[in-house]
C-alpha cells in the first residue's frame, strides 16, 4: 500500500495534517519532530507507506540508500555543525521494544549542541 489513509505520516506528507516542512522531493519528505529532544530534530520518511525497517525489501535498497545520503546534507542545512565537531544522531525507532510509535517508517535525525532534553 502506497498511503495508508489511517497513518499519521501519509497524512502529514499528504499536507492533511500540517508539519514544518523541511524537505520534498518524489519519494523522501522531511519535516520537524512536533517534539524535538534536540535543537535540530528532524524526521526523514519514505513517502510510500512502509510500516517500518522490518517491512523493507531489496527492492527498497535505493530507495533507502538514498535517505541516508539525504540525511547528513539536511542535518547541515537545518544548522548542525559538521563533523567531527558537530555532526548528528540517526535513530529509526522498529517495533514495539523498538520504542516505535508511528508505524511508517522514520528516520530521526537530532543534532546541535548539547545538552539535549532527552538522547
Ligand atoms: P517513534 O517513537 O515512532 O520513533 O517517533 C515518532 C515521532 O513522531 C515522535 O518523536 C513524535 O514526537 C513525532 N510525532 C508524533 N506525532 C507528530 C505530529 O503530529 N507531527 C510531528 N511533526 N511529529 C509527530
Ligand atoms: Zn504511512
Amino acid at each position: 500500500m502506497s498511503h495508508d489513509p489511517n497513518c499519521l505520516f501519509c497524512k502529514i506528507i499528504a499536507g492533511q495534517i500540517p508539519s514544518r516542512q523541511v524537505y520534498e522531493d518524489d519519494e523522501l519528505f522531511a519535516f520537524h519532530d512536533i517534539h524535538p529532544w534536540a535543537p535540530v530534530h528532524f524526521l526523514l520518511v519514505p513517502k510510500r507507506h512502509i510500516a517500518s525497517m522490518a517491512h523493507l525489501a531489496d527492492a527498497d535498497a535505493g530507495l533507502m540508500g538514498r535517505l541516508m545520503v539525504l540525511a547528513p546534507r539536511l542535518a547541515i542545512e537545518q544548522g548542525c555543525k559538521p563533523y567531527p565537531e558537530g555532526g548528528f544522531r540517526i535513530v529509526a525507532n522498529t517495533g514495539a521494544e523498538g520504542g516505535q510509535e508511528v508505524h511508517h517508517l522514520h528516520v530521526h535525525v537530532m543534532g546541535g549542541p548539547r545538552p539535549w532534553a532527552r538522547g
